[in-house]
């Protein structure tokens, strides 16, 4: 297998693009280091990826920074172009796309979605240029004032590997239609629907420099990104402990905006006349897909106690109901976790369930690196598998007994990404809408459901700022004031 450039993967006569991508050219790391992409499904070795140095990205930066005025001087619509073909050609590799995350992350290519999701994005983002408007007033005697909008420049993107097609392009897509210059790194778990997106990025005949692709690791990639003088915003997703060295670095180097979207310990009510069955389909749905591995999984329940033994029946059969198996086939819908490391964090949350609660289903599979549909019950609110974010289809269900004690609950942890209820009261949904500390809330309907132009983001330590169409599109803007003095 080369080391570098194009080369097969799996066994397969297919070629997969590993290198970075900077100033318009594909091209391997400035040592020649690569690091290896193993499939987590079948442990076998699916490429050799270039590694980006702290030279490399520094490279990437200097290209984004040089192509940055002619970008910016472009019309809405002269950029909107680009975006437009973008689009096209991500549907067009839909298949491709699904295969190589399948290959990395043991992503099911029946729960592929991130292509779809990426392609609505840059067609959206194609047309939003126009709209990035200021306001004027004449409140000041002697004066005209003009807001107007302006990009930032240099704009640093950093992805996590759970859905990275879909934030490649929730990150790089308004960033550009407002105008910035890009250099986005990918996770080290995941970065070859990066480095395809960056082949298209090519086809589609991109001005070198606008957007650069770097693969490689949080250090040195990453954190070159987070104290770079000349990266003026950086839009991340990944963990909170990410998210807090990141936010260090911006500080202490240019006070770059900064963009945190990170993890979660989402809950969900289910009072005692909530459509139980509807609760448990949505609910399991959430901690299952992808295996658990989404930042938004319901992973915290709380059930009335007059409700408890009927939920618990109907999410549990209901839970048992994902098929384990080789991700690339269509009927399996529950893959592996995504590494060793990762598979070997779940553990030691079972380990500290185990030890605080009962296992009630699932647990380690002892089948390569699969974990069951997991439940807990009867955990102590203050265990670290209660607290901590598992990224496993793990989920703890406790019992409540009033509104007040179930609110109560599902506030007392340092995230707030998301939060449901379930309930057909009215008045109920209203008040506990209120005092969720959530950036969304699900009323009757839980997590991945999320609304493309609202935003989304969280609370507390699941981030600062948000993310959704034209709330992405303003969060990659400087605002600037224009005073000019004229004569009456
Ligand atoms: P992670 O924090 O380990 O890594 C995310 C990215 O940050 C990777 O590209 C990694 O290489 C990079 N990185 C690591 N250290 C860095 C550093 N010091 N400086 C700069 N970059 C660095 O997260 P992950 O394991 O890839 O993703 C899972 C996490 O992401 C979970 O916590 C999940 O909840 C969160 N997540 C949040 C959202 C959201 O929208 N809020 C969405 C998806 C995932």
């Amino acid at each position: 297998m080369a080391q570098n450039g194009s080369q097969s993967y799996n066994g397969s006569s297919e070629s997969v693009e590993t290198r970075l991508f900077i100033n318009g050219e594909f091209q391997p790391a400035s040592g020649g280091k690569t690091f290896s992409l193993v499939n987590p499904f079948t442990r076998e070795s699916v490429a050799e990826v270039s590694e980006a140095s702290e030279e490399d990205t520094n490279k990437a930066v200097a290209a984004a920074k040089a192509a940055f005025p002619a970008w910016r001087d472009l019309s809405p619509s002269d950029r909107g172009a680009y975006l437009h073909k973008m689009a096209a050609l991500i549907r067009e590799h839909n298949d491709e796309f699904a295969r190589l995350e399948s290959l990395s992350t043991g992503k099911p290519v029946s729960m592929y979605i991130d292509a779809g999701a990426a392609a609505e994005t840059f067609s959206y983002f194609a047309e939003a240029g126009w709209t990035v408007q200021g306001t004027s007033s004449l409140n000041t005697p002697g004066h005209l004032g003009l807001l107007v909008k302006q990009p930032f420049g240099v704009v640093a993107c950093i992805i996590p590997w759970n859905v990275p097609l879909a934030f490649f392009a929730f990150k790089i897509a308004p960033a550009l239609a407002a105008g910035n210059t890009i250099v986005l790194k990918s996770s080290e778990k995941a970065p070859l629907t990066s480095t395809l997106a960056a082949r298209l990025i090519e086809k589609v005949g991109f001005p070198p420099g606008v957007v650069n692709v770097i693969s490689g690791f949080g250090t040195p990639a990453g954190s070159t990104l987070a104290s770079h003088m000349d990266v003026r915003c950086l839009s991340f997703t990944g963990s909170s402990v990410t998210g807090q060295k990141i936010q260090t670095a911006a500080a202490a180097s240019n006070m770059k905006v900064v963009h945190l979207e990170l993890g979660g310990k989402s809950p969900a009510l289910i009072f005692d006349d909530a459509d139980l069955e509807s609760a448990a389909q949505q609910t399991q749905f959430s901690v299952q897909f992808l295996s658990g591995q989404t930042c938004m999984a319901n992973s915290r329940i709380y059930v009335q106690e007059s409700v408890a033994e009927k939920f618990l029946a109907l999410f549990k059969e209901k839970f048992a109901a994902a098929s384990l198996g080789n991700p690339l086939e269509k009927t399996t819908s529950h893959g592996p976790q995504v590494d060793e490391l990762q598979y070997e964090r779940v553990k030691s949350y079972l380990a500290i369930g185990e030890k605080d609660g009962k296992l009630s289903m699932g647990g380690d599979a002892k089948d390569g690196l699969f974990i069951r549909p997991t439940v807990f019950e009867n955990v102590p609110e203050d265990s670290r598998i209660v607290k901590e974010e598992v990224f496993g289809p793990v989920v703890v269900i406790n019992t409540f007994k009033t509104e007040a004690e179930a609110i109560e609950k599902a506030n007392a942890t340092e995230f707030g990404l998301y939060a449901s209820v379930f309930t057909k009261d009215l008045d109920r949904a209203v008040r506990a809408s209120k005092l969720l500390e959530a950036g969304t809330v699900g009323v009757n309907c839980t997590s991945p459901s999320k609304l493309n132009d609202l935003p989304f983001g969280g609370y507390k330590m699941s981030g600062i700022g948000r993310e959704g169409y034209m709330h992405s599109l303003d969060a990659f803007l400087e605002t600037k004031t224009i005073v000019i003095r004229a004569s009456s």
